[in-house]
């Protein structure tokens, strides 16, 4: 059988990806370029998209280079139609387009939250997970019911990922936040914080003002880390025992960037244990923003008819018809 070979081309956010991978899951490049904004700054809607549009050729040249192919061998063109940031969508979609109607490919454009389940399903060989999807831009419980990826519940304001970078640099910490949260946490004991679950939804941004309040006042960042890191995930594993309960599925998969903190996953892990689930998380080189995992969702949704080739910034998880399952 001839093989299909599919190029992604991710931009939502601070990464701009490029990642070639055939139908059989074969990933043959994964290139990235990360915009860092800087010390106590958050993204730059615009410096993001400039990033990107610098970076973007030579990451598609290094892509090619390091598969030993040439663009006559790629058969999809897939990108990140959203949801993101306008300025970093653009690039992506543009670029996209251009090399489709340029070399003659199909062009499909690719949902990014359900890339993201995509590929911690492929990396990790689960069959029909309740999803807890934790990044810099959303978080949602999402699980596959009735030809769609529901979301059973997600956060009413800012993104756990958000959260956990928007105090870092409260503490004068550079972006990602996640990582260096995670290290104060282990010297820090707990302090009383809100816990804000309303139904299957969530809130992070009062325990954030909560944070800030408390350090204002001179409260360890170690101590407030801690019990950050305590409130936030137990809220999401919560939801997620919930989801797991309510759908009777059997597995759990943790996706996205903030799906690298090992709290996060030993919460869920023990969680899990304890309901007789399996546990599932995609490994870190795929967790964050990356090329291949729309690269793949290309492969899995070529046979989607579409003409629609712009950009949604507000495209919903909910919203895709997925016709591959
Ligand atoms: P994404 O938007 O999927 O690329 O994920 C980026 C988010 O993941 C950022 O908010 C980071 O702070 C967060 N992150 C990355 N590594 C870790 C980690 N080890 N622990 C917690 N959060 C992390
Ligand atoms: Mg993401």
């Amino acid at each position: 059988m001839i093989e299909t070979i599919s190029l992604g081309i991710e931009s939502t956010a601070h990464t701009v990806g490029i990642g070639i991978i055939n139908d059989k899951g074969k990933v043959l490049a994964n290139e990235k370029s990360v915009y860092k904004p800087g010390l106590g700054k958050g993204i730059h809607p615009r410096e993001a998209g400039e990033h990107h549009s610098k970076n973007i050729v030579n990451l598609i040249k290094r892509s090619l280079k390091i598969s030993k192919l040439s663009i006559k061998d790629i058969d999809i063109i897939a990108f990140s139609k959203g949801p993101g940031l306008p300025n970093c969508l653009q690039i992506g979609a543009t670029m996209a387009r251009y090399l489709a109607f340029k070399y003659k490919k199909a062009l499909i454009p690719v949902n990014h939250c359900i890339a993201h389940i995509e590929i911690g399903k492929l990396k990790t060989k689960c069959k029909d997970p309740v999803v807890l999807y934790c990044s810099g831009g959303n978080t949602q419980i999402i699980a596959f019911t009735e030809g769609k990826y529901r979301i059973f519940g997600e956060t009413e304001d800012i993104p756990i990922g958000n959260a956990l970078d928007v105090l870092a640099r409260y503490f004068g910490l550079e972006m990602p936040g996640g990582p260096k949260i995670d290290n104060l946490a282990k010297k820090g004991k707990y302090i009383e914080l809100p816990y804000i679950v309303k139904g299957m939804d969530l809130s992070f941004s009062g325990i954030l003002t909560e944070c800030k309040k408390l350090y204002n006042k001179g409260i360890k960042k170690e101590d407030i880390a801690f019990s950050f890191v305590e409130n936030c995930f137990a809220m999401l594993t919560e939801v997620t025992e919930r989801a797991l309960a309510h759908t009777k599925k059997n597995e759990v998969l943790l996706v996205g960037g903030v799906a690298a903190s090992q709290k996060l996953k030993d919460m869920i892990k023990n969680m899990c244990k304890e309901r007789g689930a399996k546990c599932f998380s995609v490994p870190k080189e795929f967790s964050g923003d990356n090329g291949v995992m729309i690269a793949w969702n290309g492969i899995l949704s070529s046979k989607q008819k579409t003409k629609d080739y712009s950009f949604d910034k507000d495209w919903r998880t909910d919203e895709v018809d997925v016709n591959w399952i």
